[in-house]
C-alpha cells in the first residue's frame, strides 16, 4: 500500500537556517551578555525549529518523488492514492 514517507535531510536550506540560529545566539551573547543570551537564544531557538521543519521532506513510497506535505492525498508524479491514517 502506498504511503508518504517522511525523511529528515541534513544537507540543504534547513541546516543552514539552523546554523544561523546557533550563530545568532552565540554572537548576541558575546556582544550583549546575559540579555543577548535570552534574546539571541530565543531567536536561535525559533530558527532551529524552522530549520528542522524545512529539512523535513515527504516522499512517495511508490516512486520516491517528493510530495508537498504529509496531507497530500494523491502523488503528483505517479497519481497513486495514499491511505488515510
Ligand atoms: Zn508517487
Amino acid at each position: 500500500m502506498a504511503k508518504i514517507i517522511s525523511k529528515t535531510q541534513f544537507a540543504g536550506v534547513g541546516s543552514i537556517v539552523q546554523l544561523v540560529g546557533v550563530l545568532m545566539a552565540v554572537v548576541s551573547t558575546i556582544y550583549y551578555g546575559d540579555d543577548g543570551l535570552i534574546i539571541g537564544g530565543l531567536a536561535g531557538l525559533v530558527l532551529l525549529v524552522i530549520g528542522s521543519a524545512m529539512s523535513k521532506v515527504y516522499l512517495c513510497s511508490e516512486c520516491h518523488n517528493p510530495v508537498a506535505n504529509a496531507k497530500v492525498k494523491v502523488c503528483p508524479i505517479c497519481n497513486i492514492n495514499f491511505r488515510e491514517k
